[in-house]
């Protein structure tokens, strides 16, 4: 399995981009950073995206994707939860942009499947498994096995209390999220959001629980408080005695 980082931060800029993740080169999870990091023959290589919340710095690029498979008369397969097919239809409801989720009536543009958290399924041949997550909104992380037998967790954004997650999986690589540094703990638990104190409680406990820890690997980082937060992930990473990476746009990982 490989996997790039399209999007790596929770703020996007020239050189920073939302959170967006292409598993060999046909799926994508969270659609932060899709069309401006593909080219039109990558784009149109995708066979599924799956989408974590509705929050739209995850769902951002769905209208300008859905617009250059519309040009070339081709539809475009999106998973997520019922959740976040409601919050398209308000940008996909000829409002604001053409709604590609009906449109054309025979064969829409968007052919939106929903999952369900809990019920694993099978997509272009990976077992995608969809597990509710702590966040601001209803979100789901997505454990997703490869045919060659590869796992990865992406949590998607979340907060503390990831035990009933932890039990269900069993990922080699975990992507996860830290927002902000530890001075901003209490606002962002509130929010569901990581720091590296928070993120390293659910770490022991995935380790107590699991006998072991996965490659860790942070996305949607603060630009203006990377240094800070990598500062005190390193820290984290000491007490663990486990390596902790930050991701950066472009980034590949080889499984
Ligand atoms: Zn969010
Ligand atoms: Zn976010």
């Amino acid at each position: 399995m490989n996997i790039t980082i399209l999007g790596a931060h929770n703020c996007e800029s020239q050189n920073t981009k939302l959170t967006s993740l292409l598993i060999d080169d046909i799926m994508v999870i969270d659609a932060g950073a899709i069309t401006s990091s593909l080219s039109f023959p990558e784009q149109r290589r995708l066979k599924a995206i799956l989408l974590t919340h509705q929050h739209y710095d995850h769902i951002k690029d769905v209208p300008t994707i859905a617009f250059n498979f519309a040009m070339a008369w081709a539809s475009v397969n999106i998973y997520s939860t019922l959740s976040v097919y409601e919050a398209l239809t308000l940008i996909l409801g000829n409002k604001l942009y053409p709604n590609f989720l009906d449109f054309p009536q025979d064969k829409p543009t968007i052919k939106f499947t929903a999952l369900e958290p809990y019920k694993a399924k099978q997509i272009e041949g990976y077992r995608i498994l969809p597990l509710p997550v702590n966040h601001s909104t209803p979100t789901v992380g997505y454990q997703v096995t490869s045919p060659e037998g590869k796992t990865v967790f992406y949590t998607g954004d979340t907060g503390p209390g990831l035990q009933d997650c932890w039990e269900r999986i069993s990922p080699q690589l975990l992507i996860t999220e830290v927002s902000a540094p530890n001075r901003f703990e209490e606002l962002y638990k509130k929010r569901g959001h990581f720091t590296p104190n928070l993120l390293q409680q659910e770490l022991a406990s995935f380790r107590e629980l699991k006998g072991y820890l996965p490659q860790v690997v942070i996305i949607h980082i603060n630009p203006a408080l990377e240094e800070e937060t990598g500062a005190e992930l390193a820290t984290v990473a000491r007490l663990l005695k486990h390596p902790i990476t930050l991701a950066y746009e472009g980034m590949q990982i080889k499984l």
